[in-house]
C-alpha cells in the first residue's frame, strides 16, 4: 500500500527550492521581540520553524529581535529562552540578538545611499504622512528626494553623530511614491531617537525601522525561508527590495502563514497584560492563561503542544481552533504515561461497621489500569474512609448505581460494601455514611458471582493528606465571547477559579514533587503547582477534566 503524506504549502516551497538548487541547506528562524511572554501562538511559529529545519537537515536560529529600544525588557529575554527550550526547539547554539547587527545594518544603509537608493529627508512626520497619499491616491515625491549621494552620505553620518534633534530627519528608501503598495512609497529606514538600548547602551542615536532591520537580520544569518504571519504579506515586496538592493547572494525569501487563534481564548499581549494588571489573574503564569509559562504551570507538556500543532496544521487563511482540541492533546499525552491516584475533592466520611477498629491493611492498586507496565502500589485501607459526597444519596435518583441505603457497591480495588445507614446534620447535610463489608470480596472481586453495578474510589482517613485543589474554567465567558462589542472590554467568567481547601489525597502523593502530574481517578488530570506548593501545603491544579467534547478523525 502506498502511503501518502500530504505536505503543507511551506514544505512544498522548500522542496522545490532544494530541488532547483536555490539553497543547499535550509535555515529557518524564530525572531521574538522581547516585549512580553510567549503564548500558544508563538509555540506554533517555534515548532513550525524548528520542525522544518529538522525535517530537511537544516539549521534553526533563535533570534531576539531587539532593534526597538523603546519596548524591550531583559526579564522577557529570560522567560522567552526558557519557553523555547522547554518546547524542545533545540537551536544548537544558534542564538542571536539583532542589536548585535547594528553596525552591519548601518553599513547597508550607507551602501544604499551610495547607490542612490536611499536619501535623507527633512519632512516632518505630518508632512511625510501627507506626501504619502492614500490607498486611492498616489503619493508625491519629497522635495529632498533628489539630494546627491554625497550630500546624503554626509547628512546620514551627521545623523549618526548626533548633530540633529530627535525626529528632525529620517533616512528613506528611494522606491516609488506612486506604488499601489503603500509600503513601497519611500519607506523610512532609519530614525533619530536618543534612547538607551539594553545591549548597545548609548552608542546609537539612530535606529533602523523593523521593515529594514528584519530582512537584513535574516540575510546576515543566511536564513533561507523567513516564515512570518499573514499581516506581513504586504511588506513582502519591501523585504525583497531590501535584500536585493543590498545585493545579498542567495537572499532569503519570506513566506506567510495564518496565525493560530483559539476560540474563546485570550492570546493578545495587550489583553493578557490587562488581566494581570487588573488583578483578575495571578500573573503571566496564571494557569487560566495560554502563555507558555501558564500552560507549563497548569501541567501541559511539550509533547501535548507539539501534538496539537500537528493536528492544527499550517494554513494560508485565518481560522480559529477549538480549545477542546488542545485539551484533547494533553489528555491523550498523559493517559498512559501518568499514574492514577485517589483524591476526594468533596469528602464525606464512610464507616465500615463490621471492620476491625484499629486495623490498617494494604491493598494492591494498579498505577494505571490501561498500562500494566506501570506496576502496582500498596494503598492503606481501614474502617474509616473518605468518599465523594456525590457517591451517596439519601433518595436514590433514577439509574443511580452508587451508594444509597440497601445498595451494594465496590470500593475500588478493596471490597464490596453494603450501605446500612447515614447521619445528617440539622440542615440535612450527610455527615457520615455507614456500611458493612464482605471480607470475601477482597481486591474488589465478587466471591460468588454476584454483581455490583457501582464502583467508587476512597481514601483512608488516618493516612489521608489534606491538600488544596484548584479547578479552572475558561477565564472568558464562553456564552458572550472574548470581547465586549460595545466597549472592547473582555467578558470575564466570574467562576473561572474554584478553590477547594479540604480535599484529601492518598499518602503516596507525598512522594511527588511540584510539576508532577497524574490522573485523579474519576475526576481529571491534575499537577502539583510549582508556585504555591510548600513543604506542608500541597496545591494541585486541574489540568483538564476527563470528559472531552472533541474527537480527532
Ligand atoms: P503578540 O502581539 O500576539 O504577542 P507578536 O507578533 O507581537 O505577537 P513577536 O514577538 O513579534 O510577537 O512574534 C514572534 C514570532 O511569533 C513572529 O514570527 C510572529 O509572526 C509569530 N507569532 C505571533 N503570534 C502568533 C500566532 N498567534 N500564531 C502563529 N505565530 C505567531
Ligand atoms: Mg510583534
Amino acid at each position: 500500500m502506498e502511503e501518502t503524506i500530504s505536505k503543507n504549502f511551506i514544505e512544498q516551497i522548500i522542496e522545490k527550492d532544494i530541488e532547483e538548487g536555490r539553497y543547499q541547506k535550509i535555515v529557518t528562524r524564530f525572531p521574538p521581540e522581547p516585549n512580553g511572554y510567549l503564548h500558544i501562538g508563538h509555540a506554533k511559529s517555534i515548532l513550525l520553524n524548528y520542525g522544518l529545519a529538522e525535517e530537511y537537515g537544516g539549521e534553526f536560529h533563535f533570534r531576539f529581535d531587539d532593534t526597538n529600544p523603546a519596548k524591550e525588557e531583559k526579564e522577557y529575554v529570560q522567560s522567552i529562552k526558557a519557553d523555547v527550550e522547554w518546547l524542545g526547539a533545540d537551536y544548537k547554539g544558534h542564538i542571536y540578538f539583532a542589536s548585535n547587527y547594528f553596525d552591519k545594518m548601518y553599513e547597508c544603509a550607507e551602501f544604499l545611499i551610495k547607490k542612490g537608493k536611499a536619501y535623507v529627508c527633512d519632512l516632518t512626520p505630518d508632512e511625510i504622512r501627507e506626501y504619502r497619499g492614500t490607498l486611492t491616491e498616489p503619493g508625491k515625491n519629497s522635495p529632498y528626494r533628489d539630494r546627491t549621494p554625497e550630500e546624503n552620505l554626509q547628512l546620514f553620518r551627521d545623523m549618526r553623530d548626533g548633530k540633529f534633534p530627535d525626529g528632525s530627519k529620517v533616512l528613506r528608501a528611494k522606491i516609488d511614491m506612486t506604488s499601489g503598495n503603500m509600503n513601497m512609497r519611500d519607506p523610512i529606514l532609519y530614525r533619530i531617537a536618543r534612547m538607551e538600548h539594553h545591549n548597545t547602551g548609548n552608542k546609537w542615536c539612530i535606529y533602523p525601522m523593523y521593515d529594514f532591520a528584519h530582512p537584513l537580520e535574516d540575510a546576515f544569518e543566511g536564513i533561507t525561508h523567513s516564515i512570518c504571519t499573514l499581516e506581513f504579506e504586504d511588506h513582502r515586496p519591501l523585504y525583497e527590495w531590501v535584500v536585493n538592493e543590498c545585493e545579498f547572494e542567495n537572499p532569503p525569501k519570506q513566506i506567510e502563514f495564518a496565525k493560530l487563534y483559539l476560540t474563546n481564548v485570550v492570546t493578545g499581549k495587550r489583553y493578557i497584560k490587562k488581566l494581570v494588571e487588573d488583578g483578575i489573574v495571578d500573573g503571566w503564569d496564571d494557569p487560566r492563561l495560554v502563555s507558555l509559562s501558564a500552560l507549563r504551570r497548569r501541567g501541559y507538556t511539550p509533547e501535548a503542544i507539539r501534538k496539537f500543532m500537528e493536528l492544527v496544521g499550517v494554513a494560508k487563511s485565518h481560522s480559529s481552533v477549538d480549545n477542546a482540541m488542545l485539551e484533547y492533546c494533553i489528555r491523550d499525552d498523559l493517559k498512559l504515561k501518568r499514574p492514577r491516584m485517589a483524591a476526594i475533592l468533596d469528602p464525606v466520611k464512610l464507616v465500615i461497621t463490621n471492620y476491625p477498629d484499629e486495623q490498617i491493611e494494604y491493598v494492591d492498586v494498579p498505577n494505571n489500569q490501561e498500562n500494566e507496565e506501570m506496576g502496582t502500589r500498596q494503598v492503606p485501607f481501614c474502617k474509616e474512609l473518605y468518599i465523594e459526597r456525590e457517591d451517596f444519596k439519601i433518595e436514590r435518583p433514577k439509574k443511580y448505581r452508587r451508594l444509597y441505603v440497601g445498595n451494594e457497591v465496590r470500593l475500588m480495588n478493596a471490597y464490596f460494601v453494603t450501605c446500612t445507614g447515614y447521619d445528617a446534620d440539622e440542615d440535612g447535610n450527610v455527615t457520615t455514611v455507614y456500611c458493612t463489608y464482605d471480607p470475601a470480596s477482597r481486591g474488589g472481586n465478587s466471591p460468588d458471582g454476584r454483581k455490583v453495578r457501582g464502583t467508587i474510589h476512597w481514601v483512608a482517613v488516618p493516612t489521608a493528606k489534606q491538600v488544596e485543589v484548584r479547578l479552572y474554567e475558561n477565564i472568558v465567558d464562553e456564552e458572550k465571547g472574548v470581547y465586549n462589542e460595545e466597549d472592547g472590554s473582555m467578558n470575564i467568567n466570574p467562576n473561572s477559579l474554584t478553590v477547594i481547601e479540604n480535599a484529601y489525597v492518598e499518602p503516596a502523593l507525598s512522594d511527588f514533587k511540584p510539576g508532577d502530574s497524574f490522573q485523579f481517578m474519576r475526576t481529571g488530570y491534575f499537577c502539583i503547582d510549582t508556585k504555591d506548593t510548600t513543604e506542608d501545603h500541597m496545591v494541585f491544579n486541574r489540568i483538564v477534566s476527563l470528559k472531552s467534547s472533541y474527537k480527532p478523525n
